[in-house]
């Protein structure tokens, strides 16, 4: 007997087919759940870690279930000789790259009387130049291509991760909260000067999505409560709902999606303060 989940599964049509992604981040929370969802849905995807390599290779024997490729890559996406050789890399294994997804990230959170430099800086590094990093090296190679209209109509898809925190601002947080700002004009800028040559930039900005990163927000009945007051939707999401939205981004269902933020917040953006308040 087969589960929903199992229907669920097969039912996931093959949009992504004959494509290479490459997702950052990939061995942990969204980054797995994205690199899995692409891999089911048709991709050959690389699978990005920079310390946890045995989770890394195991999220590449899911997606290899698939019947598509996929290896893992240890790089640091905030180093730019890694960056590049990581993309150069898939170029020489898979031919090239059609998708990148610019996932990887961190919080290293302090109230700002507290916050050191090395902290501000580590989430800068990581969470925007990082994305700036791979978003980079990904054009090069998309240009160099150019349209393969049998594999996709646009030259490449960016898609960044980034987060409700790039418009709400976030107390003790400032350096996580500032990069994220960042991630939103830095992938409006690349859309608006990489479109004309057929190349898509876009973002996907979870809400609060139940990984490692923000356990101590849900691991606790309380805590989970708390979160829950921000929710007006009031779960807390999947990887797997943001896996789906980059899914769909990524593909040719969403070509004429350019330079936008797609929120997967089960409403979080929509100030639900004011739904009692004001
Ligand atoms: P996570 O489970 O902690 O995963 C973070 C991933 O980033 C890990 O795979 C980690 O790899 C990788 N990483 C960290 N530093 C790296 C570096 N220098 N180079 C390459 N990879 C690096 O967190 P997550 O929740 O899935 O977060 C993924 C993205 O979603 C982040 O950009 C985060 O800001 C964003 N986001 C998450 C939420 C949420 O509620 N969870 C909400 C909004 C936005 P290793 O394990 O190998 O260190």
């Amino acid at each position: 007997m087969t589960s929903a989940v199992d229907e669920g599964r097969r039912a996931v049509p093959s949009i992504l087919r004959g494509q290479k992604a490459l997702v950052t981040g990939a061995n942990s929370g969204i980054g797995k759940a994205t690199a899995i969802g692409l891999g089911r849905a048709g991709a050959d995807v690389v699978v990005n870690y920079v310390s946890g390599g045995e989770a890394a290779e195991e999220v590449v024997e899911e997606i290899k279930s698939f019947g598509v490729r996929a290896y893992a890559y240890e790089a640091d996406v905030s180093q730019e000789d890694q960056v590049v050789a990581m993309v150069a890399r898939m170029v020489e294994e898979f031919g090239t790259i059609d998708i990148m997804v610019a996932n990887a990230g961190l919080q290293r959170d302090a109230a700002i009387t507290e916050m050191s430099v090395a902290q501000w800086q580590k989430v800068l590094d990581v969470n925007l130049t990082g994305q700036f990093l791979c978003a980079r090296e990904a054009a090069k190679e998309f240009l160099r291509r150019g349209v393969v209209p049998e594999v996709s109509r646009s030259a490449g898809k960016i898609v960044c991760m980034s987060s409700v925190h790039q418009i709400i601002p976030w107390a003790g947080h400032v350096n996580y909260a500032s990069s994220k700002g960042g991630v939103l004009m830095m992938m409006q800028t690349l859309a608006q000067e990489l479109a004309p040559k057929g190349i898509r930039v876009n973002a996907v900005a979870p809400g609060a999505i139940r990984t490692p990163i923000n356990r101590s927000a849900w691991d606790t009945p309380e805590a989970e409560a708390d979160l829950l007051r921000l929710v007006p939707y009031r779960r807390v999401g999947d990887p797997e709902d943001i896996a789906n939205a980059v899914t769909v981004l990524a593909s040719d269902l969403l070509d004429y999606v350019v330079g936008t933020t797609i929120y997967v917040d089960g409403g979080m953006t929509l100030f639900p303060g004011f739904a009692t308040g004001g």
